[in-house]
């Protein structure tokens, strides 16, 4: 059997995640490996911490990777923080949102939740009357939700966790990089996130942050795990859930101890490495403006098109935009134009899940794409398949729109 050396087709990824990896990432990813306790290995390591100490807004010591992707950094959080009766609170939003309860049910928890419409954030009153009533150990948020593209704003609710005492852990997955974002002036006890959005990487590696408070609660929950088969159901309770992704250990393996646990995943810590490089080197805050900026372009440039936009736009994320499908598609129009963006242009943009399916299309400017070039090209495009699927465009109406945001 003869099967070729691997050649992707040139791609435009405009979608929700994940979109095309920055090249200087890939050639990262190209470096020669080195041994896991190797100098030069402990130096990127360390590197790495601080980076994404950057990134993070932190000064939290720990500071690292989880290898896997972001559901990996969900995972480890939640198994690390809860046990077995603990009550859990999320505040839901979308689909993420729905994840992170999934997830906590199989940690053990006594998971409650709330909701909004999607398309809607919470308000501060919303979440403090659900604290009052739930009395949570943790509260589990997203920040940005690809599947609504709404952010939901945290610093109240940071305020609100620590006034009682609550854990607080964020999804920041789909919005870290491309809209403020800061843990410790927002008293975050937990956050995670994934390399395939804002950051520009690719999937596989979850950057974690934890406080001194959460890393307290984590290791305090170690302490039986000698002996654990004998131990009494009580005891094996308070155990950490997962050996992959217990934090006290992964804890120990990054930090001065460098006790053996995985063999890291050395390329994506390169990855993650060179990301945060890249926008510690731009500016966080810059990189933050450049999404406002290519995010807004975009924004501005579908409804040139004359296209609806899904969402409470005061609170949509800066790198992604769900764009309503236009009813004269009919039924099946919304992935027939998906094909063909993808077929005749080669950019991909995003579907959509659950009440929205069939609804809108989601458009990404993050990360290597958040661009001039990529947003034009991507609304010329768009006009071009629309107009000859028979929806009536405004000729150069999307890119006149987009341009004049640039202006
Ligand atoms: C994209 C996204 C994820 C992705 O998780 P993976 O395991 O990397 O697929 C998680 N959370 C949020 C909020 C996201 O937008």
């Amino acid at each position: 059997m003869s099967i070729d050396e691997i050649a992707p087709p040139p791609r435009l990824l405009m979608g929700p995640g994940p979109i095309s990896v920055d090249p200087r990432v890939l050639r990262a990813m190209a470096a020669p490996l080195v041994g896991q306790f190797d100098p030069f290995m402990t130096t990127t390591m360390n590197e790495t911490m601080a980076l994404y100490r950057e990134v993070f807004a932190t000064g939290n010591e720990q500071t690292f990777l989880v290898d896997g992707t972001a559901r990996a950094g969900i995972e480890a959080a939640l198994v690390s923080l809860v046990e077995p009766g603990d009550r859990v609170l999320v505040p839901v939003f979308g689909r993420f949102g729905h994840l992170l309860a999934e997830i906590a049910g199989r940690c053990g928890a006594e998971v409650h939740t709330i909701e909004v419409p999607w398309g809607r954030v919470f308000a501060p009153e919303q979440v403090a009357a659900a604290i009052e009533e739930v009395r949570p150990k943790v509260l589990a948020c997203v920040q940005g939700d690809t599947s609504t593209t709404m952010c939901q704003p945290l610093a109240e609710i940071g305020a609100l966790c620590r006034e009682h005492d609550v854990l607080l852990y964020c999804d920041a997955t789909a919005s870290l990089g491309g809209n403020e974002f800061r843990a410790d002036s927002w008293r975050l006890d937990i956050a995670t996130a994934g390399l395939q959005k804002c950051l520009g990487g690719p999937s596989g590696s979850a950057p974690i942050t934890l406080s001194p408070r959460a890393v307290e609660i984590v290791n305090g929950r170690r302490h039986v795990e000698a002996g654990i088969r004998e131990a009494s159901d009580e005891a094996r309770g308070r155990v950490i859930g997962s050996n992959y992704l217990d934090l006290a250990m992964l804890m120990d393996y990054w930090g001065p101890r460098r006790l053996n646990h995985h063999t890291e995943a050395t390329s994506m810590l390169y990855a993650a490495r060179e990301c945060a490089r890249l926008l510690a080197a731009e500016g966080i805050d810059a990189a933050v403006e450049r999404h406002a900026l290519h995010g807004r372009a975009m924004l501005e440039g579908v409804q040139g098109l004359g296209l609806g936009v899904f969402g409470d736009l005061a609170h949509k994320m800066n790198n992604v935009v769900a764009v309503e499908i236009p009813e004269a598609l009919g039924a099946a129009g919304g992935d027939a134009v998906r094909g063909r963006m993808l077929d005749d242009f080669g950019i991909e943009i995003g579907t959509s899940f659950g009440p929205l399916h069939g609804k809108v299309w989601r458009i990404g400017t993050m990360g290597f794409n958040a661009r001039k070039d990529a947003v034009l090209t991507t609304l010329a495009a768009l006009e071009q398949v629309l107009r000859s699927s028979g929806v009536a465009v405004p000729a150069g109406g999307g890119v006149e729109a987009a341009l004049a945001v640039y202006r």
